[in-house]
């Protein structure tokens, strides 16, 4: 039995709620943090959340909702929902969300687009209805958008320039291109460190397996790695096709990041263009996941 048969769970703020039949779970639907599914045991304790963790909360379900994703809640994941999104620190990073918002909520050239900023606010990760007026300042002194009222935002062609450029060099994307050597003795290595790290830094591994290299290949391995937020180089066995993907990345302005195992980087030193860089030297797959783990978190933001 819920503690607060009209509050939402996230904010406290009043919301429509139901229960869903026969399972022990309420169906929530709030005008901040969106719809939601919440473990009745967990809706029935208040108080789990602090601050911080409320307005992140408040967010992650609002953007996944915004997306038509489903959040479900319960006492074991709802932090997870919070570890899993974004929230960027630099304002220039929150004017390019509140610009693909409003490019998710009316992607027609010349719209008009509602937004309040009382009830949307949280479309973006920002704590507070006064940060997003902040946000939506910045993005009209950039010239991204013009505001003619507080109801409704448009998109410049500025905005459309930079909204381009987001989508070109794939800043917004969770997609992690990993080019390696793909041989029996490296599958422990991408398994358990390589997409293991991945997976556990939020970013979804991408690699496309050479057996096929051909044209066709090629063009796709080109497109992902356009579309990638970041490159990892991973030069253990020196394939050439790994050079190529990180040169190209490079070219690209992509973040790459270069592993090599540490016995074969000592025996088989790679190709001088690219020693200068820091690798990571990993002893085994436990070594590679963690180190990459760090490199992931310390460097690509
Ligand atoms: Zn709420």
């Amino acid at each position: 039995m819920a503690s607060s048969p009209n509050t939402c769970w996230i904010c406290g703020k009043p919301a429509d709620k139901s229960s869903a039949g026969g399972r022990d779970v309420e169906i929530v639907s709030c005008p901040y943090c969106g719809d939601y599914e919440i473990s009745g045991t967990l809706d029935a304790c208040e108080g789990r959340l602090n601050e911080t963790q409320r307005w992140k909360l408040c967010c992650a379900t609002r953007m996944r909702h915004n997306r038509g994703e489903s959040v479900s809640l319960d006492g074991g994941n709802y932090l997870e929902y919070i570890e899993n999104t974004r929230f960027p620190g630099n304002p220039l990073e929150l004017v390019d969300e509140l610009l693909k918002e409003l490019n998710r909520r009316n992607p027609d050239i010349g719209g008009v687009i509602p937004i309040n900023s009382i009830r949307d606010y949280p479309s973006i990760p920002v704590k507070s209805v006064d940060q997003f007026h902040k946000i939506s300042q910045y993005a009209g002194d950039l010239g991204y958008i013009v505001s003619p009222d507080n109801q409704h935002m448009e998109i410049t062609l500025k905005g459309w320039q930079r909204l381009d450029e987001i989508t070109r060099t794939g800043i917004d994307s969770n997609k992690a291109f990993v080019a390696m050597w793909f041989d029996s003795s490296m599958a422990d290595a991408w398994d358990n460190g390589l997409k293991r790290c991945i997976i556990d830094c939020g970013y979804e591994p991408i690699r496309i397996d050479q057996t096929d290299y051909n044209e066709g290949v090629c063009d796709e391995i080109i497109a992902h790695l356009r579309n990638a937020r970041f490159v990892i180089a991973e030069l253990t066995g020196n394939n050439q096709g790994v050079y190529y993907e990180a040169g190209f990345a490079h070219g690209l302005g992509k973040q790459v990041i270069f592993t090599c195992k540490k016995s074969y980087f000592d025996a088989n030193p790679v190709h001088f263009d690219v020693r200068h860089y820091n690798f990571i030297l990993w002893e085994n797959t436990e070594d590679l996941k963690t180190r990459l783990r760090n490199r992931i978190q310390a460097t690509i933001v």
